[in-house]
């Protein structure tokens, strides 16, 4: 695990852990205007080296701003907090690590490159609607070929693509 010296970081950001997936196939789509601001943000900071990251199972940062988020629990649908929470726990297992694990964004993009493979996204998101639409694959791969994330630069990719925030939940 990467030594983290006292003032390298600055940021702690609590996450849960299929959500370090989600974040490598955001394009600036979301539930609300809010959670795409929120999740923009979060982005960001997960392609920071200065980043800390809290994994956990359960609501985190990018739930804060969810429509879906009722009382810290996940109710997009029917079983939804069950199905996230065995999400997290799946990815944690191929992760290496236990809840409430603290490491680097960079140690945590390192370990997703070393241990996910694309077949893993399908078994680990299910039926998720936005794997079909193949931005977390390519996320996935682009990371594991050791090119930059597609939403870099930030910035000017979502004001490219803010306006499908409109068009989202999708059904
Ligand atoms: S398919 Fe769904 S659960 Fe899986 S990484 Fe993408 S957004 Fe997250
Ligand atoms: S759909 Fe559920 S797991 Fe996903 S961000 Fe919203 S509350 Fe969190």
């Amino acid at each position: 695990m990467v030594r983290l010296t006292e003032g390298s970081i600055h940021r702690c950001i609590r996450i849960r852990a299929h959500h370090l997936l989600c974040l490598l196939g955001f394009r600036g789509w979301g539930y609300s205007k809010q959670f795409v601001d929120n999740m923009q943000r979060i982005a960001q900071k997960f392609y920071d080296p200065a980043t800390l990251l809290e994994v956990v199972v359960g609501c985190d940062a990018i739930c804060d701003f969810c429509p879906y988020n009722k009382a810290g629990e996940c109710c997009r649908g029917e079983g939804s907090s069950q199905k996230v929470d065995q999400q997290d726990l799946e990815v944690m297992a191929k992760l290496g690590l236990k809840p409430e694990t603290r490491l680097s964004s960079d140690e945590a993009r390192a370990r997703i490159k070393e241990s996910f493979s694309v077949q893993d996204l399908s078994c680990i998101c299910g039926d998720c609607e936005w794997l079909n639409l193949g931005y977390c694959t390519e996320g996935l791969n682009r990371l594991k070929s050791g090119e930059s994330h597609p939403i870099s630069p930030y910035p000017s990719y979502l004001s490219n693509h803010m306006g499908y925030t409109e068009r989202i939940p999708i059904s």
